[in-house]
């Protein structure tokens, strides 16, 4: 933290800080929203639009490097559906009315890394590769793709190397299809990552660096070691915008989704998605993209764990990455792997500021309620992290009915969406012990 801000002060100014310190779940309604302009020079709607074309280029290579992707035509993507015994589950913990439709995205399925990393971490990978393809003369971009399958790519790429650090799910979307074109790949993975994470990754012949402590500090020895080789592409969580641009490519497809399912989104019948966060890259590219599409008529919330709530006190305060969980005292550790993260990200949070309509917290022990619930309703299986989305409704409509008010809404018409982030990849035993847990 910067050396002139006194938490004394911040608790003065921001009540809901004691809240926060003393782990309550609470929800946060962002002020700032809708009054400033966005950072249209830090980053353009242009950049999505260009990632979309991308990864249609890249589709065909895709099929055949991830057969499991010959459906979906080589195209990374998830469904919606509904789910109404949890909507049901849903409504029994809130204690006014919930109203509206709730909804699904499945990004806890998406292909090749089964977690909503599969968006911006691979984009990223795969923009890389075409940039040094491109330079080298070795590819075209009305080539079929597929080429970049051959083993005379795999060779050009093997020159290369990419580094990234992680949690544990960006590493493995980098890790997998780095490996796959054939780039040498260093993970650097905090503490908190799953063990059967670093062991995929080593069985895909990546190398993976531990690290005792937290994903800030695995982020800046990646970005330091990397800093020392021209040869290596550094991933960078808190400020890329690579991936920043892949995640938002998912609103355009979810667009298509909904028009294509009849599901309305208008003044009259608005939008609420619900999204988990760790460093804020992940949500914050899909509300930007969101936020483009529908205007108004999309409300954003961010959940994170109580012990990690990073872009809410960044984001409340103004401070962004000046500020820590540990500066409130707060531990940052959590079951939730994936938003084990204390100082988010300044580009994102700065890009929310006049996007995003509020972040919640939610306790680790809700995480697994609802994970045992979704698993016996609905036979899905989500990890902890991604039921930080699964408590937005509920935070809203305990918490924040005045919301509602505010911004001129009718609940009854409104759909709600959780958007699931991770889930496909946890082995069985893992999944096992997940679901047995006490809490
Ligand atoms: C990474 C991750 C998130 C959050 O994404 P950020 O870009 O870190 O904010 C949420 N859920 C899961 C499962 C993740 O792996």
């Amino acid at each position: 933290m910067a050396e002139n801000i006194s938490v004394n002060k911040l608790l003065q100014e921001f009540p809901l800080l004691e809240d926060l310190q003393s782990l309550k779940t609470v929800l946060w309604l962002n002020e700032n929203k809708g009054k400033n302009p966005a950072l249209e020079a830090e980053f353009s709607f242009k950049e999505v639009l260009e990632a979309e074309q991308r990864l249609n280029r890249f589709s065909s290579y895709i099929r055949v490097a991830f057969p499991e992707t010959v459906a979906s035509k080589g195209i990374i993507e998830s469904n919606i559906r509904e789910i109404p015994a949890m909507s049901k589950w849903i409504e029994a913990r809130c204690n006014s009315n919930f109203a509206g439709k709730l909804l699904l995205k499945c990004d806890h399925d998406l292909p090749i890394s089964g977690s909503i990393k599969a968006r911006g971490g691979i984009y990223e990978v795969l923009k890389y590769a075409e940039e040094l393809a491109i330079e080298n003369n070795l590819l075209d971009y009305q080539d079929d793709y597929a080429r970049l399958n051959e083993d005379s790519f795999h060779q050009f790429f093997n020159r290369y190397k990419l580094a990234v650090g992680s949690t544990g799910n960006l590493g493995l979307s980098i890790g997998i299809m780095g490996a796959k074109l054939g780039f040498q790949v260093t993970v650097h993975m905090s503490s908190d990552a799953k063990a059967w994470k670093k062991q995929l990754l080593r069985e895909k012949g990546v190398e993976v660096i531990e690290y005792s402590s937290d994903y800030s500090k695995a982020v800046e020895e990646g970005r330091k070691q990397a800093a020392l080789n021209p040869m290596c592409h550094f991933i960078d969580d808190e400020n890329s915008k690579a991936l920043f641009a892949g995640y938002a490519v998912a609103a355009l497809r979810l667009k298509k989704q909904l028009h294509d399912a009849n599901i309305i989104v208008d003044a009259d019948h608005p939008l609420f998605v619900y999204l988990p966060c760790g460093v804020g890259g992940g949500p914050g590219g899909v509300s930007y993209g969101l936020k483009k599409i529908y205007g108004d008529n999309v409300h954003l919330f961010f959940g994170e764990p109580t012990e990690s709530p990073c872009m809410l006190l960044g984001m409340m305060t103004g401070l962004h990455d000046e500020i820590s969980v540990a500066d409130l005292g707060l531990t940052n550790q959590t079951e939730a792997d994936g938003l084990a993260v204390g100082r988010a990200s300044k580009f994102v949070g700065k890009m929310m500021e006049p996007i995003l309509s509020g972040c919640y917290t939610v306790e680790d022990s809700f995480l697994f309620k609802s994970m045992r619930a979704i698993w016996e309703e609905e036979q899905i299986f989500m990890e902890p992290s991604a039921h930080a989305a699964v408590f937005g409704p509920i935070a809203l409509f305990n918490e924040g009915m005045s919301y509602f008010e505010q911004n001129i809404v009718n609940p009854e018409n409104a759909t709600h969406l959780i958007w699931s982030t991770g889930g496909n990849m946890v082995p069985e035993e893992q999944r096992q012990e997940f679901l047995k847990k006490k809490v």
